[in-house]
């Protein structure tokens, strides 16, 4: 158990009186405090001792004298042995136990006293009193605490400043304590040092800064640096200081007689220290006055914190509202810039907006003018353009206070022609002004207008200045700056753009014009070509469908309708048509003796009588020269036919005139009855030519009805595919060679290789007598094969000089998928360069498949192979056609080149006039067929055919004639 502390007894408690007994009990009656009421006690016995408390058993006073340590205890432990029941031992007597606070003990070691009762009584009341006095007393002191703390508080919340606030803490803890020297410091554990917030002190009289942190290491081992590491209030003088701290103590400052100091403490963390201390003698301490210190210490700290935390927190609203300030200022500034950079923005947009307003330029300049002076003073203002060679200026706009004349003007030195030769901006005031004059720039004569200040920018096009904008002031109060001439500039790029851009788009405006007025033109023109050429064609294929000499129909008209016969027929086998093949008879002596014109005549009035045998739909054609044919659709077969046979022969019996003469024409015929069983126009052609070739054959001026048997006998059909298969074994054919020739000089350009047949029987036979039969059995293209080889194998020496050889390729040959490529293996095999090969093809070849065989000829042509169309106008002869394909070469038949043996011929001529004028459009060469005389010679070159073929020339011959030839 702890040593309680004892509290001295007053000094007038100590009078003894010696007194007898009765004398003893009166004066027990007036004893007023507890030492006098003892001192009756003792008087028998002075070895006794009293020890009594109002707060047991803490402060506990005696008398006569203090006991030793021991007697103490033993009293303390004497009242509560009682308390809990027991007995005390017998020198020890319990005067007086309120079991609370009150309690008197009588040490009595030689045995107990007299008048213990009536002491113990008197003792009773007097400690009773007393306690109720010291309470009084502690009721006191607690409020007065408690008035502090409120002080402490309110200071904490008040508008003092620190230092007052500080000063104030000082007089509250002075009010509760001895406390002349006082400091406070505060503990900032992050730098481990220390802020002597407020220092009082009668000795040591050094100002401390509150605002300097000291570093705890530099009073190391001071008290106050116990008391922020050991965190336990220390008290008492410097011997006794030593014993309460954890270590070695050095004392800073002045030494004090006693000192009391305890940490301010926060959540377990020391936040500094409060210290009061004396240097009196005598002044001590309590530790009723420490645990005084430490409660008020936890207050001021609370106050101190909520002092910092206002004044931090004002300081930090008072740099918030600078920053504040400083930011809104800079704001404002920045609105103020942005609110010009957006006007400045919406007038570029506005000018920008402009171009696109399809406006007359008056109205676009005027907009600029408008919008320009948001931005500046522009009152005078104009915009100056110069001319492509920079040499003459005009304004088209002007707005301005002085100037009248805005005429363009020409090689002059003002301002603006300043600027278009620096292509610079210019801010001009009188000085600058005489500046330039001096320099030369500006005319005299250009500077006499009042202008006060002067500011323009030039109008930049992609190479160079293209113009000026411009504007001037005359009144003193109006000028420009810096500023303005960078608003201006930036006004003029838009402009310069501006302006091109509607210098571009008049530009376009006016090529787009130009241009769709050529197109119209063109248009027109190409339409007008289109009618004629329309008109052409369409005379063209009455011309080619007709014969010009009878009006008839022609061969190809017949051809044709015969076509169309033959698929009706396939569709209704049913149905029967009949061809009439008619020759005049001798007709050559007519034409020998009595001319042409008269055989012209004969040839008319045969075509009037024919056509007065039939009706529509059936026909009457002129084949060629004295050949016509009649086709008589639907007819009762046979009858029918031989009825208008019957009628053609009885039409020819009147004389007929020709010239002054009257002449007695007859006609032979032959009639070819075309059932289903006919698939080609060639073979009923054929059939009734063999018919007729027997009328005349007969005697003339009559007609016969072909019959198969008629043909079997005539040619063999089966026979021949025999012979030809033999042929083909035996190696029979054999190709000729005719050569093609240039008119202009009968120059060889090229040979045609024809097939010939060297029959071991028949001698030498042209295609004519076995091609149909090998085409139908479909050798053909065993022999074309064959033939091909042999014509590219000697026809080698023929080009040795240049020129080309053709080949005449069969239409199904021509149309296998793989024919281009076999034939260029051909021509590799034997090593002929096809730059010298020419293929020829018909017309009803190509239109098969004409896509197919635009591809076949552009591959061919792509190996350097050419290809010509033979036999064109007995066909469709469509010039359209020619166009198609890609030709090298045109053959005109040999039809359109008999009529000019001796004569003309309209037909022929139109027909050959419009091949001619075409081909040479394509660069297509034409070559005629079949050209026999000089006559015929002579017309084709006047009409400008550039190539001929024919016996005039050259018949078919083995090469070695054309080699042995050369
Ligand atoms: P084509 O291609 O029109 O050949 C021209 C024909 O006219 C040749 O008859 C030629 O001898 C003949 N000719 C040339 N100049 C004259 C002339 O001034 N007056 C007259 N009246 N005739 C002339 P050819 O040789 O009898 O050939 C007949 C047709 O046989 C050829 O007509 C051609 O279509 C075909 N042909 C010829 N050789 C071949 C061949 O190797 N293969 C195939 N598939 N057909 C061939
Ligand atoms: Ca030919
Ligand atoms: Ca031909």
């Amino acid at each position: 158990m702890t040593i309680p502390r004892l509290s001295k007894a007053k000094a007038g408690d100590a009078a003894v009186v010696s007194v007898g007994m009765e004398e003893a009990a009166s004066r027990l009656l007036y004893a007023a405090t507890p030492a006098e009421a003892i001192e009756i006690l003792l008087r028998t016995d002075r070895r006794a001792t009293v020890l009594w408390s109002t707060r047991w058993p803490r402060d506990i006073a005696c008398h006569p004298a203090a006991p030793d340590d021991a007697t103490l205890v033993e009293a303390v432990d004497a009242v509560a042995t009682t308390r809990t029941g027991g007995v005390p031992p017998e020198h020890l007597r319990i005067l007086h136990d309120d079991g609370d606070q009150i309690a008197a003990v009588l040490h009595c070691p030689a045995g107990c006293p007299e008048l213990l009762e009536p002491v113990a009584r008197r003792l009773r009341e007097l400690l009773t009193v007393l306690g109720m006095q010291q309470s009084v007393l502690r009721l006191e002191q607690a409020e007065m605490l408690q008035r502090s703390l409120y002080a402490i508080a309110d200071m904490a919340g008040s508008d003092l400043d620190m230092p007052d606030m500080l000063r104030g803490l000082h007089r509250i803890v002075s009010g509760l304590m001895y406390a002349e020297n006082f400091y406070i410091a505060l503990y900032d554990s992050g730098h481990d040092s220390l802020r002597f917030l407020y220092f009082a002190d009668v000795v040591d009289t050094q100002e401390l800064d509150p605002d300097v942190e000291i570093p705890l290491a530099q009073i190391e081992r001071g008290l106050t640096w116990y008391l922020v590491r050991d965190r336990k209030p220390l008290m008492g003088s410097s011997e006794q200081l030593r014993k309460q701290v954890s270590g070695p103590l050095r004392l800073h400052g002045a030494d004090s007689s006693d000192w009391l100091g305890v940490p301010m403490m926060r959540e377990g963390q020391v936040r500094g220290a409060l210290v009061v201390q004396s240097y009196l003698e005598g002044t001590q301490y309590t530790t009723a006055e420490m645990s005084l210190l430490a409660f008020v210490a936890e207050h001021v700290l609370t106050a101190l914190e909520r002092k910092t935390t206002q004044e931090e927190l004002e300081r930090r609203v008072e740099e918030r509202t600078r920053q504040l300030a400083e930011t809104n200022f800079e704001l404002r500034r920045e609105v103020v810039e942005r609110e010009r950079g957006e006007r400045l923005q919406a007038a570029l947009y506005q000018i920008a907006a402009l171009t696109n307003v399809e406006d007359t330029n008056e109205h676009f300049y005027h907009h600029v003018h408008a919008i320009v002076g948001e931005l500046i003073d522009a009152e005078n203002f104009y915009i100056a353009l110069a001319s492509d060679d920079g040499a003459t200026v005009s304004f088209p706009y002007a707005r301005d206070r002085h100037e009248r004349d805005w005429k363009a003007r020409s090689h002059r030195r003002g301002l603006t022609e300043y600027i278009l030769r620096t292509g610079k901006p210019l801010l001009v005031d009188g000085a600058r002004a005489q500046a330039l004059l001096e320099a030369g720039e500006i005319e005299p004569e250009m500077m006499v207008k009042p202008t006060l200040m002067w500011l323009g920018a030039p109008l930049l096009g992609a190479e160079g200045p293209i113009g000026v904008v411009a504007v001037q002031s005359y009144d003193s109060d109006v000028g420009f700056d810096e500023r303005d001439a960078e608003l201006l500039t930036f006004v003029s790029y838009q402009l310069a753009s501006s302006i091109q851009r509607h210098k571009a788009a008049d530009a376009l405006k006016q090529a787009n014009a130009s241009l769709e007025q050529r197109v119209e033109e063109r248009t027109g023109e190409l339409r007008e070509q289109i009618v004629v050429r329309e008109q052409i064609e369409a005379q063209l294929q009455h011309q080619v469908m007709h014969d010009a000499l009878t009006k008839l129909p022609n061969r190809v008209h017949l051809r044709h309708r015969l076509e169309r016969g033959i698929a009706r027929l396939a569709r209704d086998p049913g149905q029967r048509l009949g061809l009439l093949y008619i020759d005049v008879d001798r007709f050559k002596v007519v034409n020998d003796s009595l001319g042409h014109l008269a055989g012209d005549e004969v040839l008319k009035e045969v075509a009037r009588r024919l056509a007065s045998c039939v009706r529509e739909p059936d026909m009457v054609a002129r084949l060629a020269g004295d050949e016509f044919a009649i086709l008589i659709e639907q007819v009762q077969i046979p009858e029918t036919v031989s009825k208008i046979a019957q009628r053609v022969l009885q039409s020819m019996r009147p004389a007929m005139t020709a010239g002054d003469r009257e002449l007695q024409i007859s006609v032979s015929m032959g009639i070819a009855i075309i059932d289903d069983s006919y698939d080609s126009t060639d073979r009923i052609l054929h059939d009734a030519d063999l018919a007729l070739y027997r009328a005349k054959d007969a005697g003339r001026n009559r007609f016969v009805l072909f019959d198969h048997a008629m043909q079997r006998t005539a040619i063999g059909v089966l026979d021949l595919e025999q012979s030809l298969r033999e042929a083909l074994l035996n190696d029979e054919f054999t190709p000729y060679f005719q050569p093609l020739v240039r008119l202009a000089d009968e120059t060889v350009v090229g040979y045609e290789a024809l097939l010939r047949w060297q029959h071991p029987q028949r001698g030498i036979l042209a295609p004519g007598e076995f091609l149909q039969v090998a085409e139908d059995s479909g050798l053909i293209q065993a022999i074309d094969w064959r033939m091909f080889r042999l014509a590219l194998e000697c026809g080698q020496g023929l080009v040795r000089e240049g020129g080309y050889i053709t080949l005449n390729v069969s239409p199904r040959l021509f149309q296998q998928e793989d024919f281009d490529t076999r034939m260029l293996e051909l021509t590799t095999e034997i090593g002929f360069d096809p730059m010298h090969l020419r293929l020829e093809v018909t017309e009803g070849t190509l239109l098969g498949d004409p896509e197919a065989m635009v591809a076949v000829l552009q591959r061919l042509r792509e190996a350097k192979i050419e290809a010509a169309l033979d036999d064109f106008g007995t066909g469709h002869s469509s010039l359209g056609h020619v166009q198609r394909f890609p030709l090298k070469m045109i053959k005109i038949d040999r039809s359109f080149i008999a009529p000019f043996e001796t004569g003309t011929s309209p037909r022929s001529s139109a027909v050959i006039g419009a091949i001619l004028a075409l081909g040479h459009a394509l660069g297509v060469e034409i070559v005629a067929e079949g050209i026999e005389t000089p006559h015929q010679r002579e017309v084709l070159a006047t009409m400008g055919c550039d190539y001929g073929q024919g016996y005039l020339f050259g018949r078919p011959q083995p090469v070695d004639h054309w080699l042995g030839k050369q």
